[in-house]
């Protein structure tokens, strides 16, 4: 058969038809040509004999209804090939709508089935378990996709190889995998979140390396009835939030948490709003010589005037920020403000800005910072980095890298907080630094107790050995301004000299110091 008319008939007709037709073509054919043959070379006699037949010469008929029986033994064997891949697919695609496809478990869908028949049983009463696996995004960074599915499909298995055979538990997310337990025990349900996070809390073989794994869980429990499985997968997440924020390994769903989740939802929307309006601004808190007692520099800090909730701390937001990714974006507007500001103060006031440490991860970084410094026209010299202890021991090699460019550079270099990170000084020098601010936690304990003397000894003295300048944080009191000037802190920063102002009040405080009520 041509080619334009295979297409036509293809065209026209479904695949299996135009396949029927072709066979029945090809069958009734050959039997067609059979006959031909055996008439021909005088066959039909001795068929005639053999099957004894009546009359003369069978007809082209006969071989037409073998053929006929040839053709429907081909369809019945076709339909029940068929039939029998009809069911193969349907399991497939049954388990493929049930079964999550890397770790093979039940998947949300299934989970949300099983639980959803359990809720309407209205005896029942159950807690769900929600276990989400920790800081998965920096997995997911480290070793890529195909990485992550071999840590998740061992993770996976741990999970089925612990569970109970009467239990109903699923993959309901990328990090995510959720359990269900009869009845209302908390002890009971604080057991299982134990033993789930024994199996999983174990580091996972990625290739030839072992990366370490931790999770937390939510939990949530239900009375007899009464609600979706989409609502306790909801609270669950709740908890399994709080859980994390908390840094806890478990965390019970509680009513009160649901106002604490719309209050969190709305500051975000807020917040993004007041990012995209440049609604939060820098104000500065002047840093004072603490012998001369005059103003050597300023500290942005970042002030968020909400339109309804008034002054926003920036303990408050920051984090936020950092968590919503849009810390990169709030700091160049502050940066950028600062910058511009700094440049009317004169020649010897120098600026601190605070760096976060989401922003040290990110490879450009230190050139964002430069590029900032040369469009506002701050020279390089002015600007003090201050970057937290905590910051530096999150990420140690990304920070070194970013402290050397800076500092090529000429940007000087504070290790703010000092005292709460818990890394080791002499691991912080050798990031080479230029100053250390010693937190105001430790400034305020002054005089209280013979301990915080000892480790005002031990800091100072290290940092006089290691010719640092030192600046106190949070002095509040002319006494606290004289004992850290004793101690040997070169600078001094808190209430007593100035609380953060706006940018148009900098100038009066310029010309105001050095004021009379500073000076022993
Ligand atoms: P920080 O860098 O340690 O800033 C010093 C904090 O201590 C400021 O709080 C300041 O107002 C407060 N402070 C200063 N003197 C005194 C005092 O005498 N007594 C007391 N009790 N507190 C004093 P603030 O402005 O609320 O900032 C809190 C933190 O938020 C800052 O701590 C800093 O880590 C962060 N932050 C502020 N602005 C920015 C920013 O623009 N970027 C980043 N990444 N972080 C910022
Ligand atoms: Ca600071
Ligand atoms: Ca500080």
């Amino acid at each position: 058969m041509s080619k334009a008319l295979k297409r036509f008939f293809a065209i026209g007709l479904s695949k299996a038809i135009f396949r029927e037709i072709t066979d029945a073509l090809v069958i009734f054919s050959m039997s067609f040509l059979t006959y031909m043959l055996i008439a021909e070379w005088g066959g039909l006699s001795i068929l005639r004999n053999v099957l004894r037949l009546e009359i003369e010469t069978p007809s082209p008929l006969y071989f037409c209804g073998v053929a006929l029986v040839v053709y429907s033994m081909r369809r019945i064997g076709d339909q029940r090939r068929e039939r029998a891949k009809r069911v193969a697919a349907e399991q497939d695609a049954y388990l493929a709508s049930t079964r999550d496809p890397l770790t093979q478990l039940p998947n949300r869908r299934q989970f949300q089935v099983e639980v959803s028949t359990a809720l309407k049983n209205s005896k029942r009463t159950m807690s769900v378990l929600l276990l989400g696996l920790n800081h998965f995004k920096q997995l997911n960074e480290v070793y890529g996709h195909l990485g992550c599915d071999e840590a998740l499909s061992q993770i996976g298995s741990r999970i089925r190889d612990s569970a109970n055979s009467g239990d109903v538990f699923a993959r309901i997310g990328d990090d995510e995998f959720a359990l269900c337990l009869a009845g209302m025990d908390p002890e009971n349900a604080l057991r299982v979140a134990g033993t789930l996070l024994d199996v999983v809390n174990k580091p996972v073989q990625i290739g030839i390396e072992h990366h370490s794994v931790s999770a937390s869980i939510g939990i949530v429990q239900v009375g007899r009835g009464h609600t979706t499985v989409d609502e306790l997968l909801r609270c669950a997440h709740v908890a399994l939030s709080r859980a994390r924020n908390g840094k806890v390994d478990c965390c019970f769903f509680d009513p009160n948490m649901d106002a604490h989740v719309r209050a969190r939802a709305l500051l975000e929307k807020d917040l993004r709003e007041a990012i995209g309006g440049y609604g939060i601004r820098p104000h500065y808190q002047p840093i004072v010589d603490l012998r001369t007692r005059r103003i050597v520099g300023f500290e942005s800090l970042a002030r968020w005037h909400h339109p309804i909730n008034g002054l926003i701390a920036p303990n408050t937001f920051i984090p936020l920020a950092e968590e919503l990714g849009l810390m990169n974006v709030l700091s160049e507007q502050l940066f950028g403000d600062s910058c511009r500001e700094a440049t009317n103060w004169p020649e010897y006031v120098s600026l601190s800005f605070n760096f976060s440490s989401t922003q040290l991860s990110d490879k450009n970084f230190a050139q964002n910072v430069l590029t900032i410094l040369a469009d506002t026209g701050l020279p390089p010299y002015r600007l003090e980095a201050e970057i937290t202890e905590s910051a530096i021991v999150s990420d140690f090699e990304a920070t070194r890298h970013v402290i050397r460019t800076l500092r090529n550079a000429g940007v000087r270099i504070v290790i703010d907080d000092f005292g709460t990170g818990y890394s080791g000084l002499s691991q912080l020098y050798e990031l080479r630094f230029d100053k250390l601010k010693v937190d105001k936690r430790f400034i305020q304990e002054i005089g209280k107790s013979s301990e915080s003397d000892i480790f005002m000894r031990a800091i100072f003295g290290l940092c006089k050995g290691l010719d640092l300048c030192v600046t106190a944080e949070g002095i509040e009191n002319i006494a606290q301004a004289d004992a850290a000037f004793a101690y040997g802190a070169h600078q001094g920063q808190g209430f007593l000299f100035s609380k953060a102002v706006p940018a148009d009040t900098v100038p009066q405080l310029l010309i105001g110091f050095p004021q009379a009520k500073f000076v022993a």
